[in-house]
């Protein structure tokens, strides 16, 4: 038994960018995470990837650390010290085949329903959690890249509970409310998109709602909602067209 890290499989899921988390996973699954240790608030491993890497991890935040590969060297988070902390996490144990991969763009289930009473308001909670990961930006220009990673987290997060839910005039009011909340972060609560995560998050749940639509065409009384509103790029106009 090691003690468990401060973190959680869905930190390091949802805030690590999907073709680093899924060779990650891989080197996980094919016990290439080899001699883990636990060390003073820290983990250590070899990881065997085109050669052997010796591979730290701290406990507190999965993303630090190091690794003697190449991006390691240069201070980028590397599938090796993902490997490792996903291998504290789980302590060794198999993945279940959900947590495997990341949904990084909103997608339709394609299942029609409601949801129930107690899912509807785990579904706006999880959906305010995911929100307060897309925070206005106060900090110096070296804090950016972690800046946009939180926003990343953000959407990946949105993504995945998006893609749980069924189709339903009751889901579709749910999602233009989740987009009514991003759009006023976007316009005037300070978040700074310059890489587009946010806003193209946006266009893509706008998509998926024109799938709802062809779904349940009840969905289009919920975009109703949006007649008048002035949004920051007018990206509800293909929901009222
Ligand atoms: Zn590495």
């Amino acid at each position: 038994m090691i003690s468990p890290p401060k973190y959680t499989l869905d930190k390091i899921r949802f805030a690590t960018d999907q073709p680093t988390f899924e060779k990650a996973v891989e080197l996980y699954e094919n016990g290439k995470v080899t001699q883990f240790q636990e060390e003073i608030s820290s983990y250590s491993a070899m990881v065997v990837g085109t050669k052997p890497y010796r591979v730290f991890v701290e406990a507190r935040q999965f993303n630090l650390g190091h690794c003697d590969c190449y991006l390691g060297q240069n201070d980028t988070l590397c599938k090796h010290m993902v490997a490792v902390a996903i291998y504290a996490v789980q302590d060794g144990k198999p993945l279940a085949s959900e947590d495997k991969h990341v949904i990084s763009t909103p997608i339709c289930s394609g299942r029609l329903g409601e949801l129930s009473k107690e899912e509807l308001a785990a579904t706006k909670k999880a959906i305010t959690a995911a929100l307060q990961y897309i925070k206005p930006y106060d900090g110096p220009s070296r804090i950016w890249f972690a800046y946009q990673n939180s926003l990343s987290e953000g959407c990946n997060r949105l993504s995945a509970m998006v893609a749980g839910l069924p189709v339903s005039e009751q889901t579709a009011g749910l999602l233009v409310n989740m987009l009514l909340r991003l759009d006023k972060k976007l316009c005037t609560g300070g978040v700074d998109d310059s890489d587009g995560t946010v806003g193209g998050f946006i266009k893509e749940t706008v998509q998926m709602l024109k799938e709802y639509e062809k779904l349940d065409p009840a969905c289009a009384k919920a975009f109703q909602k949006l007649k008048g509103k002035e949004t920051c790029f007018g990206w509800e106009e293909p929901l009222l067209g």
